[in-house]
């Protein structure tokens, strides 16, 4: 227990275990035999001062004191009436699939919002002072004039709560301070996937560049071509011109580390270009990458086209003509023995 605490439940002649209702019952009862307007002893103002900065004491404890007090030195004590909360900021960062397979280094920008230090965020004017119509006793006694006896209402200008709560002057009532804005350079490590969360310690940035911590939570932007495999393997599926492929041409493929050539192998639909995939884990090796592709024809032949075909037929298909091919030489075979009779 602070002993300020402890001086302030006794200024209001309570025990530290009192409850809330019997704080708020102890400082009305007080308000009523000290207030100025009721008691004009030279004390008075004083006293009152007290009371309420003892009432404040005792709320500002109950706002953030720690629901089991710390049981290390006395240090942690002090520790926790002048260090501000922790703050955790969240942000989100939209990278590209080759920026999380390379790893990239982001700029976060942004603006922090601290509650106002005059009023702790409250807004209104700490401590509060007593209700100026009630007296802060929360209860106005109404005459009604058919009675002679006068009848006790609750206060309508404080709502019962006996205490007035004049606007913080240094935040005009809104209980948040001027924002700050913050800029900070976070390295996002090779291999982050789609809804990985990322968490920056405050003591890794520079001091004073960002009062707490970072989370970051990922995401991943589809990528045209590429699709990645949770195993770290990257497919792409690709058009390739058909006559390049008959031709065992190269073509150019996209990859994560940008444009590659592929040597097309005529007959061979899937290729896999070894360790060019995404990193299996963060900063691992790297997976696969499988590339299907699709030959394309063009669906009406031009009369060059057509002439150039006819051509390429007859080395094959011509009457005399022999495959290399053992199975299709052997059909060929058979046709001709088929047409001979
Ligand atoms: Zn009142
Ligand atoms: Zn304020």
């Amino acid at each position: 227990m602070d002993p300020e605490i402890g001086e302030a439940f006794a200024e209001l002649g309570l025990s530290p275990e009192a409850s809330e209702r019997e704080v708020k019952a102890a400082w009305r009862r007080l308000v009523s035999q000290w207030h100025p307007d009721r008691n004009t002893s030279a004390a008075a103002h004083a006293r009152m001062q007290r009371i309420n900065r003892a009432v404040e004491a005792i709320r500002r404890a109950g706002f953030t004191a720690p629901a089991a007090p710390p049981t290390g030195a006395g240090g942690d004590e002090d520790k926790r009436t002048t260090e501000p909360p922790a703050r955790t900021i969240d942000r989100k960062v939209r990278l590209t699939l080759e920026e999380a397979a390379a790893g990239c280094t982001r700029v976060l920008r942004g603006r922090i919002v601290d509650a106002c230090a005059a009023c702790a965020g409250a807004g209104f004017r700490l401590p509060a002072e007593p209700c100026p119509r009630c007296q802060g006793a929360g209860t106005i006694r109404q005459r009604a004039w058919f009675a002679w006896v006068g009848v006790q209402t609750a206060c309508d200008a404080c709502l019962g709560s006996g205490q007035f709560r004049p606007p913080c002057a240094a935040c005009s009532g809104s209980g948040r301070a001027p924002a700050r804005r913050y800029q900070v350079g976070v390295r996002i490590p090779p291999g982050v996937r789609d809804g990985d969360l990322l968490h920056v310690a405050a003591d890794q940035f520079r001091a004073g560049v960002l009062p707490g911590e970072l989370n970051i939570r990922v995401a991943l932007r589809p990528h045209e071509w590429l699709r990645l495999d949770r195993d770290g393997s990257v497919h792409c599926e690709l058009p390739v011109d058909g006559f390049a492929w008959i031709a065992n041409r190269p073509v150019d493929v996209p990859t994560l580390v940008g444009l590659q050539s592929l040597a097309l192998q005529r007959g061979q639909l899937e290729y896999r270009l070894e360790g060019q995939g995404f990193p299996v884990e963060r900063r691992g090796p790297r997976g696969d990458q499988w590339v299907t592709i699709t030959p394309v024809f063009p669906p009406q032949m031009s009369t060059d086209q057509q002439i150039l075909l006819d051509q390429l037929i007859a080395t094959t298909s011509g009457p005399d003509a022999e495959s290399t091919d053992p199975r299709l030489r052997a059909w060929q075979q058979a046709l001709r023995r088929q047409r001979r009779r």
